[in-house]
């Protein structure tokens, strides 16, 4: 290996599109600690997930030798080859898509966490796939934070009776929550919706300490609202090609 054209051996490795992901991901990692920070939350209280969504194995590949541990996906069709051609990878697996109850066998073969869990129903099948697959899953609860659970994401009021069936399946363990943004409301505020209710949920399943809130645009909101896991894909893979 030259080392005449500068730069660490292992950057020199990296190539071209591991360099531009190394730097996006030094800025995302820069932007987790600054809202930190100014949110007085210790630096270790927010852990991130990069959104692998669209873009190859190579490149989970080359974020697991940046030190990223846990990457998220939302089809399974897309996540599964994927998972398995990194299965020699220290990776935890996030599912953060829409999941029908089909495809819960599927995704309980490969994922770790799955954090789109909105109905009871997807919660039998879930741990029915992870007893048919000998695994152990952790889910959190998506909330629908507009009223409108067709994008996916429970009513708020759903929540117990969801927390209630994770918390009595043998292969599952309660998480916490999660939920997107809905568009035209102000994250802030959406965020701070789903910390009270991360609060009440606590208050019965006290170990349900995962609050999953906040992608590229509006991290630092989430953060400052308690998030513990951002979500992130453009920041630090690029714009994706393909509207999903
Ligand atoms: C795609 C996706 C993300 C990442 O969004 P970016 O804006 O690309 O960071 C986060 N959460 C969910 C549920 C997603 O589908």
């Amino acid at each position: 290996m030259s080392s005449e054209s500068g730069g660490s051996p292992d950057e020199q490795a990296l190539g071209p599109r591991g360099e531009e992901i190394a730097e996006n991901l030094r800025a995302v990692r820069r932007r987790i600690d600054g809202a930190c920070a100014a949110a007085g939350r210790p630096r270790d209280a927010v852990r991130l997930v990069v959104v692998t969504k669209t873009y190859p194995a190579s490149d989970v590949r080359l974020l697991a030798g940046l030190g990223v541990r846990e990457v998220g996906e939302n089809r399974d069709q897309e996540a599964a080859p994927k998972a398995e051609a990194c299965a020699d990878l220290e990776l935890t697996w996030h599912y953060i898509g829409q999941l029908q109850t089909n495809k819960a066998r599927s995704v309980a073969a490969y994922a770790d966490v799955v954090q789109s869990v909105d109905r009871v129903r997807l919660v039998r099948a879930l741990d029915a796939g992870a007893d048919r697959h000998g695994r152990e899953l952790t889910c959190l609860i998506q909330v629908s934070l507009d009223g409108d659970p067709g994008r996916g994401g429970a009513l708020p009021e759903d929540v117990p009776e969801l927390a209630d069936a994770i918390a009595g399946s043998p292969r599952l363990t309660l998480g916490g929550v999660m939920a997107v943004a809905p568009l035209g409301v102000e994250p802030a505020r959406a965020f701070a919706a789903l910390a009270e209710i991360s609060t009440r949920l606590r208050a019965a399943h006290p170990a349900a300490t995962m609050v999953s809130a906040g992608m590229s645009n509006d991290l630092e909101q989430a953060v400052e609202a308690g998030a513990t896991h951002v979500r992130i894909g453009t920041a630090v893979l690029g714009v994706r090609r393909l509207l999903r």
